[in-house]
């Protein structure tokens, strides 16, 4: 049985979570053994989600190391993980061992953080990866294509009510500009 690694990265909003899914169905329908990971995230961290239609199709396991998913993944034949940017660096040998032993990883993640920097384990992901599909959000701002996580300042009230911070899918020009005028 061959194994293999797929990567989908792009922005927030850009339906990494639907397309994870998607692939996960399909490879359901075919009678595959499946298994969805998310990571225990630290409250700083943690970055709302859109709640695809189909987010609730598939019930994911909440790890707390990359590692955990080595022993739990090892009787699948697809092992699935979402936020992925937001594991340890160890992901990396870790979807190289589940590959080597014949599954199918597919992770999904941000390729850059709010600051348009590599985000976490991705870019080493990506590197050792045979396919990276890059999906793509529209820009709040102007409707173009948009890769960037736009964090936009909160207001004080806000901050106060929620503690949470507000994220817009943005296109390089817009994000340019936001950051620029913080
Ligand atoms: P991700 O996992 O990449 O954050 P999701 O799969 O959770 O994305 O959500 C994708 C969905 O988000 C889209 O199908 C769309 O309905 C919605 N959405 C909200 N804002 C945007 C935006 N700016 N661009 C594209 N889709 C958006
Ligand atoms: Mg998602």
């Amino acid at each position: 049985k061959r194994g293999w690694i797929e990567v989908i990265c792009g922005a927030m909003f850009s339906g990494k979570t639907e397309e994870l899914i998607r692939r996960l169905n399909r490879a359901k329908i075919a009678r595959q053994r499946v298994e969805i990971f998310k990571p225990v995230v630290d409250t700083r961290y943690h970055l709302e989600d859109v709640v695809s239609h189909n987010a609730t199709a598939i019930r994911s396991t909440p790890v707390q190391f990359a590692h955990d998913m080595l022993l739990l993944g090892s009787s699948c034949d697809v092992v699935g993980i979402d936020e992925a940017q937001f594991f340890d660096e160890g992901l990396i040998e870790v979807c190289a061992n589940l590959a080597n032993r014949g599954i199918r990883v597919i992770a999904a993640g941000l390729d850059m953080d709010y600051l348009g920097k590599p985000f976490g384990p991705m870019p080493a992901l990506m590197a050792i990866a045979e396919y990276v599909t890059k999906v793509h959000a529209v820009c709040v701002c102007c409707g173009d294509i948009a890769s960037y996580s736009f964090r936009v300042a909160t207001a004080q009230d806000k901050i106060l009510l929620g503690e949470t911070d507000v994220y817009e899918a943005r296109c390089r020009n817009c994000f340019l500009e936001g950051m620029q005028r913080q």
